[in-house]
């Protein structure tokens, strides 16, 4: 009975290694080894948590980079929600709302341009510390944390294997069902999405005193810290606007690091971390992107 057992799971283990080069267009199929390796990963895997399992996963991909020369411009692109506008919309700004028909066209083109979604953490380790990085990265950044991150973008990046940045506005996690949830959260958290700060209330940072810009800080990244049991390392001016005062506290609040709105650019070694830009996309197809891609 044991046997038996055994042998199913290696076929469904083979079955399932041929469906995965297929897909990726990796034919001809897997080969020996390389069946032996999923084998075993297998066994190993049956102890860990999904979370410890997609950890994995990321692990071994970051095992293949090895772009380490110090020359790479790095394409950080800027969504907000991924989602059809509600009819009569007053809420949302519709530059800042992708179709979700339009936005899985970008993660296709970006595929098949051999682009591979990095996090931000990997991006400061390739620029303070020279750590490989992929030929072609990407990060993809995602602003405010809208319920359609979790209904719409997770189950497509899943889909092409790929990871993303989101920034959080605290205070509407819970309270706002336009908005994720604390248990939605630790979900994207344990698949792998890199977790930033966007303020507690989304103020204009420049336009409110040093105090409550440092509550707006040090109250968002704790909250999350505390809640999901990570390190914020990141953060997004909201609605981009900074000046130097307000680029000091973020970087007084314990931040790594923080993206811009505008102007539109790819991020070199020589910026300075806390002025990161970011490429804005909009609600466009595939060459849509591939023309914001272009910019410096
Ligand atoms: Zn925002």
């Amino acid at each position: 009975m044991k046997r038996w057992l055994a042998v199913l799971l290696l076929l469904l283990l083979i079955f399932s290694g041929c469906i995965e080069a297929g897909r990726t267009g990796n034919s001809p199929p897997a080969s020996q080894r390389e069946k032996k390796e999923a084998k075993v990963e297998g066994e190993e895997d049956k102890n860990l948590s999904p979370a410890q399992k997609w950890q994995k996963h990321w692990e071994e991909k970051r095992k293949g980079w090895s772009y380490t020369a110090g020359d790479l411009a790095v394409p950080v692109l800027m969504y907000h929600k991924v989602d059809r506008l509600p009819p009569g919309n007053k809420d949302f700004n519709p530059q800042a709302v992708v179709s979700p028909e339009n936005f899985e066209k970008h993660l296709l083109y970006l595929k098949q341009q051999g682009y591979e979604t990095i996090t931000l953490t990997d991006l400061y380790a390739y620029v303070t510390r020279g750590e490989p990085l992929p030929e072609k990265p990407v990060v993809l950044t995602f602003d405010d944390g809208y319920v359609d991150f979790y209904t719409i973008v997770y189950p497509l990046l899943k889909k092409y294997d790929m990871r993303a940045t989101l920034f959080v506005l605290t205070g509407a996690v819970d309270q706002n069902p336009n908005f994720l949830t604390w248990k939605q959260l630790e979900e994207l958290r344990d698949y792998g999405i890199e977790i930033g700060a966007h303020t507690v209330t989304h103020p204009d940072l420049t336009a409110i005193s040093s105090e409550e810009v440092k509550k707006e800080l040090l109250t968002s990244k704790r909250e999350l810290e505390t809640r999901l049991g990570i390190k914020v390392d990141f953060f997004a001016y909201p609605t981009g606007y900074h000046n130097r005062q307000v680029v000091a506290q973020v970087q007084e609040a314990g931040f790594k690091g923080a993206v811009l709105m505008t102007p539109p650019g790819k991020v070199r070694r020589d910026h300075n971390p806390f002025l990161w830009p970011r490429i804005f996309v909009g609600d466009e197809d595939e060459k849509g992107l591939s023309r914001r891609l272009a910019v410096r």
